[in-house]
């Protein structure tokens, strides 16, 4: 199954210029959403993951799927504000500003084995700040997963060095 054939590419979304991967075109399709949850979960399966942390919110939409067939604990990592207990942060560059993601102080144990998941890997800098949180919690990053790797200009997998890292598909942009 080609899962990029799938993906719906959106020109000057939501600001001109980007070429926004619409994965929902994807997840609407039974055998195309069940496809892309196996492989992840295939893949990490007998890892020991104990906890699975996904970014809002598209990543909620494997995220739940995959920790509910490897057995893990589900973790929401949010934008700032969102979380209503206390949280750890992390702030991460954007090309023009920064950007901040939250998790749970309690979300995750000392020794968890966490795979982190986000819909799609760009130039690295959630993925990683998403990492930074595990570590900050004394959880172990086992893997970062994703459904699409942007690839060539963005250098994404640079910023995460040292990471399994798994995508299903690779879509090449060019600046
Ligand atoms: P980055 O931190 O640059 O790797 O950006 C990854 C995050 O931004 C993911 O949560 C994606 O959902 C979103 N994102 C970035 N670029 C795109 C794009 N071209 N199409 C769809 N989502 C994107």
């Amino acid at each position: 199954m080609n899962l990029e054939d799938y993906i719906r590419n959106v020109p000057d979304f939501p600001v001109e210029g980007i070429q926004f991967k619409d994965i929902t075109t994807l997840a609407k399709v039974h055998e195309a959403f069940k496809d892309s949850c196996d492989r992840i979960i295939d893949h990490y399966r007998g890892k020991g993951i104990t906890k699975v942390a996904a970014i809002e919110a598209r990543g909620y939409v494997w995220g739940g799927v995959i920790a509910y067939q490897l057995g893990a604990g589900f973790i929401l990592i949010r934008k700032p504000g969102k979380l209503p207990y206390k949280t750890l942060s992390e702030t991460y560059e954007l090309e023009y500003g920064t950007d901040s993601i939250e998790m749970h102080i309690d979300a995750i144990e000392e020794g968890d084995k966490v795979l982190v998941f986000d819909d799609l890997l760009a130039t690295g800098g959630t993925a990683k700040a998403a990492c930074n949180l595990v570590k900050k919690a004394a959880g172990e990053v086992i893997g970062i997963a994703f459904v699409i790797e942007l690839t060539g200009s963005l250098h994404g997998r640079d910023k995460l060095k040292g990471y399994d890292i798994l995508s299903l598909i690779e879509i090449p942009v060019e600046e």
